[in-house]
């Protein structure tokens, strides 16, 4: 009876997650505006399909996945507008199945293969308890489903400027989280000098995962949920936290729709993780000078804004910066980054976090970056490219903490 039962619960279990069996993912490229409007009407009612990338203007890439049954339909819609695609992604669900290694290798937490939120939150545990007194335990508040966003504070020493990496707002994007546990593991075990020169002259508020509850999502249900999970009485869940900061929320690059992947929920902060998140970001204001987020997929490396092409107060420090940083990236071993402002780099956008935080803190140093790949896995990169894309990136996080802490000017 007892086996009979552990083999419902299991099967139910899987029975419960999403399948992407021959799902596809497309990339179409709008070459006038009626072609390009479609595309948003689509992405704003999806009814099945995805959009990976969105559409955003004319000549600029979109990836949509598309379900097998939709597939005549899609193509009709591409024919009656004369638009042609390529197959990105033959059958996504092969992608899901060869994305983690068949079995766990037995190192703890060695980022060869990506980790759940549990898995996640007793390796921070183990740091506070391994590194008392260096790291400290913070939370950034409660998720819709009551999970705390845990975070840890790495701090050597009083009075230092201090540095915030935001890992994990976007649910499906799990290079992200991988890569901020990466870095955070080498600020705590680096020998080289530059790391510990750099791991002394600031303090470091470090957040894994900031929309837990979808992160959890992309694990038990649906690997490629972006959202949060609140139920706002709509037939569609959750919003797109990244377009949820109150700083010209709604204005562009982002939906009214609750079921368009990038709703931007029914009032800025309506959803309950960024509103936390502002307040204790909020409460440490005054003592950090750059803000770090993590996001996949595309190669860039942008800054803000994304609601204006208007540049900032110090746009060529930042474009300069960027550019040693991922001219220093794509040396470690090859990888091309573009930079550049969110408006004209990635897509016009607003209410996205790091924009919220330079417009409100005038922060002086942040950035975003949209790790590997360039969408021949998209958010399903093979976990065997974890190290080298966490690698590569701590190589030019280094490039700009550097430059930061020659220009604050403290030592
Ligand atoms: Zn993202």
């Amino acid at each position: 009876m007892l086996r009979f039962l552990c083999l419902l619960i299991l099967t139910t279990a899987f029975a419960n997650r999403a399948t992407f069996d021959n799902y596809q993912v497309h990339r179409v490229v709008p070459e006038n505006q009626e072609q390009l409007n479609i595309l948003k009407d689509l992405e704003d009612d999806p009814n099945g399909l995805s959009f990976w990338v969105g559409p955003s203007r004319i000549q600029k890439a979109v990836d949509i996945m598309i379900p097998p049954h939709m597939l005549p339909r899609f193509n009709d819609i591409l024919a009656s507008i004369n638009l042609k695609s390529e197959v990105y992604i033959g059958n996504v669900q092969h992608l899901i199945d060869t994305e983690r290694p068949k079995v766990r290798p037995t190192v703890d937490f060695g980022w060869t293969d990506y980790y759940t939120l549990d898995e996640i939150y007793a390796w921070l545990d183990f740091l506070n308890e391994t590194y008392p007194g260096v790291v400290t335990p913070i939370v950034g508040g409660e998720s819709y489903e009551g999970r705390q966003i845990h975070g840890v504070k790495v701090s050597h020493r009083a009075g230092n400027p201090s540095v915030v990496l935001e890992g994990g707002i976007h649910a499906r994007e799990w290079i992200s989280p991988a890569t901020v546990t990466y870095i955070l593991n080498k600020l705590l075990t680096s020998q080289d000098p530059v790391m510990q020169d750099l791991v002394q002259s600031f303090d470091y508020y470090v957040f894994p995962v900031v929309n837990p509850d979808g992160y959890v999502y992309t694990h038990t249900t649906d690997r490629m949920w972006r959202k949060t999970r609140s139920q706002g009485g709509n037939r569609c869940f959750g919003a797109d936290a990244n377009r949820n900061f109150d700083f010209h929320w709604l204005e562009i690059g982002a939906s009214s729709s609750p079921c368009s992947d990038t709703y931007a929920g029914s009032a800025p902060f309506s959803e309950i993780e960024t509103r936390v998140l502002s307040e204790y970001l909020t409460s440490i204001a005054d003592q950090f000078d750059a803000y770090l987020t993590f996001h996949s997929y595309s190669q860039l490396l942008l800054f803000p804004y994304g609601h204006n092409n208007d540049n900032v107060s110090n746009y060529d420090e930042l474009l300069a910066l960027g550019q040693a940083a991922v001219s220093a990236l794509a040396n470690n071993n090859g990888t091309q980054y573009a930079v550049g402002n969110i408006y004209s780099t990635i897509y016009p956008t607003s209410g996205v976090s790091m924009d919220w935080v330079r417009g409100v803190f005038n922060t002086p140093y942040t950035y975003s970056w949209e790790l590997r790949d360039k969408g021949n896995h998209g958010f399903l990169l093979p976990a065997d490219q974890i190290i080298d894309t966490a690698e590569e990136t701590l190589v030019s996080l280094i490039v700009i903490l550097r430059h930061a802490k020659e220009k604050l000017g403290r030592n």
